[in-house]
C-alpha cells in the first residue's frame, strides 16, 4: 500500500495528522458542549432515522471537518446529555475527565486485555482494580479475583455462570434463583441464557421499602427443596434500579449459608458506596457474598463500558475456562484475562478507572455519589410538602419515584396523565424522567446522578412536571 494512502493509520509516522485530528475532535466537541442547553431536543425516530437514512455509506465525505459537521447533525445535535441537570431519567451519569484522558489510550494503543503477550501491563493494572475493588468489598486477599465486563447485564450472568457450575450435575431443570420482585431484568435473562427457563427465577416478595423480605425467601427456598429443587443461587440487589434499595444482606447471606447456596449481590448500581467515606455501612454484608456486580459506569462516573464481576474464590471462575492451543494453552507462563472471561477480544476499560482513581483518588468519587444521594433526600423533603404530588417511598440511594396526582383526581386517569405527563416533557426536551410501574400503576422517576445539579434544578422539573400536568388536564376538561 503506497504510504500517502496509509495515512490514516495510527502510526508514528502519522503523529501530526492523528495530532490534528484529535484536536480538529476536540475542538468541535468543545464548540458543540458550549451550545447545549437542555438534555435533548425531543427528536422524533422518524425524523432521526431518516436523516441516517439519507446517507450514502459507498459515497465517504473524505474530510474529517465535513464528516464531524455532518455527525453533528445525525447525532449531536440530539444526543441525550447525562451532564445537563434536567437530565434525571435513568442510571447515567456524567462522565469524569480522567477517565476521558484514558479513554484516548484505550482507543489509540488498542490493548486487547485477552492474553498477557496481547497487553503486558494492562493485565496487572485490570488484577490491581480487581484486587482493591475485592478490598473494598472485604472478600479475603489470598483468595479474591474477579474481571471486568462490558455492563451489570454481563457481570451478573457470569456469576450465575459460576453458580451454576457448582450445581448443574443435579440437572439443569432442577435449579432455582432467587431475587427480589425489585430486582433487575438481567437475572431472568441470565437464566434463560444458562438454560434453566423462565420459571427458574423465584422472585420474593419486597417490604414498604422494596427491600427482600428474608423470612419469604426463607420459605420460597425451604419450598424449593421439598419440591425436589436445588437454590442455586440467590441474587440481592445492592441498590435497585427503581428504589434504590439495598435487600438485607446479612440475613440473606445466612440462609444462603444454611442452604449452601451461591450468594451473588448484584451492586450494579450501589456499587459506588464501596469508595463512599459516608455510607459504606449501607452495604455491610457485602463481604460475605460469593460474587458481586459492579457497574463502574454508573456510580463510579465512567464512561460506558465499565463494570467488573469480582469473586470471593478464584477457583469459581474454572467454569468458564477453556483453553486455546494458540491463545491461552493449558501450560502457559503467562498470566491470561481470558481464562477469566466470557469475552475474547476486550478492551482495556479498567484504565479509565485507573486514571480516576490515580488523578482524583476514590474519596472524590465516592463524594459524588453522596452528594447526589443527600440530593435525592433533599428535593424528597421538598417534594413531600407537595400536595399535588404523591411520592411511592423514600429514597434510599439517588432515585425518587412518584406521581402527579392532583387531590380530588378520578384514580382512573393518575396512570394516563403520568403516561403524557413524561412524554410531554421529553418532547419539550428542557428535562427527562423516567417512568416505571409500581403495584401495575404508574409512577415517574427521578434518576439523580448529577453531582452539579442542585435542588433547585430538581424542583424546577417539578415544577414543569406540575405544569405540563396541568395543562393536559384543562386540554381534557375542555
Ligand atoms: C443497571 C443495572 C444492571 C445492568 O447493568 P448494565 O451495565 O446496564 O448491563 C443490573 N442490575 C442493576 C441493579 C442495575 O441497576
Amino acid at each position: 500500500m503506497s504510504h500517502s494512502s496509509a495515512h490514516h493509520l495510527f502510526h508514528p509516522s502519522n503523529t501530526d495528522a492523528w495530532a490534528t485530528s484529535m484536536l480538529t475532535g476536540v475542538a468541535h466537541l468543545s464548540r458543540h458542549l458550549r451550545k447545549v442547553e437542555g438534555p435533548s431536543n425531543g427528536t422524533a425516530p422518524e425524523l432521526a432515522a431518516k436523516l441516517v437514512a439519507d446517507v450514502d455509506l459507498d459515497r465517504p465525505l473524505g474530510e474529517t471537518g465535513a464528516a464531524l459537521e455532518e455527525m453533528s447533525r445525525l447525532y449531536l445535535d440530539d444526543a441525550v446529555w447525562f451532564h445537563e441537570p434536567g437530565y434525571a431519567a435513568h442510571l447515567n451519569c456524567p462522565v469524569v475527565i480522567p477517565a476521558l484522558i484514558a479513554e484516548l489510550f484505550v482507543s489509540s494503543v488498542n490493548s486487547s486485555l485477552d492474553t498477557f503477550d496481547q497487553s503486558i501491563g494492562g493485565t496487572f493494572i485490570e488484577r490491581h482494580l480487581v484486587d482493591w475493588t475485592a478490598g473494598r468489598i472485604g472478600f479475603p486477599e489470598t483468595t479474591a479475583d474477579g474481571i471486568f465486563t462490558s455492563g451489570g447485564t454481563q457481570s451478573n450472568l457470569q456469576a450465575l455462570h459460576l453458580a451454576r457450575g457448582r450445581v448443574e450435575r443435579h440437572g439443569l431443570g432442577r435449579l432455582r434463583i432467587f431475587a427480589s420482585a425489585d430486582g433487575h431484568f438481567s437475572v431472568q435473562k441470565a437464566a434463560r441464557l444458562l438454560g434453566l427457563g423462565d420459571d427458574a427465577v423465584v422472585c420474593i416478595p419486597t417490604d414498604e421499602r422494596h427491600r427482600m423480605r428474608p423470612d419469604l425467601l426463607r420459605v420460597a427456598m425451604e419450598a424449593c427443596l421439598a419440591q425436589d429443587g436445588v437454590p442455586m443461587a440467590v441474587v440481592a440487589t445492592a441498590g435497585t434500579t427503581d428504589f434504590g434499595s439495598i435487600d438485607p444482606l446479612d440475613e440473606v447471606a445466612a440462609l444462603c449459608h444454611e442452604h449452601d447456596t451461591w450468594f451473588h449481590v448484584d451492586a450494579a448500581y450501589g456499587g459506588g458506596l464501596l469508595a463512599s467515606t459516608r455510607r459504606r455501612h449501607l452495604l455491610e454484608g457485602i463481604e460475605r457474598a460469593d460474587s458481586v456486580t459492579v457497574d463502574y459506569h454508573k456510580t463510579w462516573f465512567q464512561p460506558v463500558s465499565a463494570s467488573a464481576v469480582i469473586v470471593r474464590d478464584t477457583a469459581a471462575l474454572r467454569h468458564i475456562t477453556w483453553h486455546a492451543d494458540y491463545l491461552n494453552p493449558k501450560d502457559a507462563a503467562h498470566p491470561n484475562q481470558v481464562d477469566k472471561s466470557m469475552q475474547t477480544t476486550r478492551r482495556f476499560d479498567a484504565l479509565k478507572l485507573w486514571m480516576t482513581l490515580r488523578i482524583m483518588g476514590p474519596d472524590l468519587i465516592g463524594d459524588y455519589f453522596d452528594t447526589v444521594i443527600d440530593l435525592a433526600a433533599q428535593v424528597h423533603d421538598a417534594m413531600v410538602r407537595c400536595a399535588d404530588i404523591e411520592l411511592a417511598a423514600e429514597p434510599t440511594l439517588s432515585t425518587l419515584v412518584f406521581r402527579y396526582r392532583p387531590l380530588g383526581l378520578d384514580q382512573t386517569l393518575v396512570d394516563g396523565l403520568n403516561t403524557r405527563i413524561r412524554a410531554g416533557l421529553f418532547d419539550n426536551g428542557k428535562s427527562m424522567i423516567a417512568s416505571t410501574k409500581v403495584g401495575g400503576e404508574v409512577w415517574l422517576k427521578f434518576t439523580l446522578l448529577n453531582p452539579i445539579a442542585t435542588a433547585g434544578d430538581i424542583l424546577d422539573i417539578v415544577d414543569q412536571i406540575r405544569c405540563c400536568g396541568a395543562e393536559l388536564l384543562v386540554g381534557a376538561a375542555r
